[in-house]
């Protein structure tokens, strides 16, 4: 972990999640508005997949423009949009 301090947001609504801030793997955290609700262990999982979902969005989008009008061509296809549970507002 980095000293950066990233919030954890509910997939549905957007708002931080409220949880313990020296969280174990078994800590529980949950949305304020909708309930949503999993422990610590299974939020950052989910976290970790839609950070790396945005960051390989983000890679082939500049790969496009890159190679745009190129003979190169970048025939990847943008990874598929998932739902995640838990996300974050970290800028990438
Ligand atoms: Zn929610």
């Amino acid at each position: 972990m980095t000293d950066q301090s990233v919030s954890i947001l509910c997939g549905t609504c957007r708002v931080a999640v409220e949880g313990p801030t020296e969280p174990q793997d078994e800590s529980a955290y949950s949305c304020p508005f909708c309930g949503n609700s999993d422990n610590f262990k299974n939020v950052m999982a989910s976290v970790k997949a839609f950070t790396e979902e945005q960051m390989s969005r983000s890679f082939d989008k500049m790969a496009r423009d890159k190679f745009r009008g190129s003979i190169v061509q970048v025939s990847s296809k943008p990874a598929p949009k998932r739902f995640h549970p838990f996300i974050t507002d970290l800028k990438l």
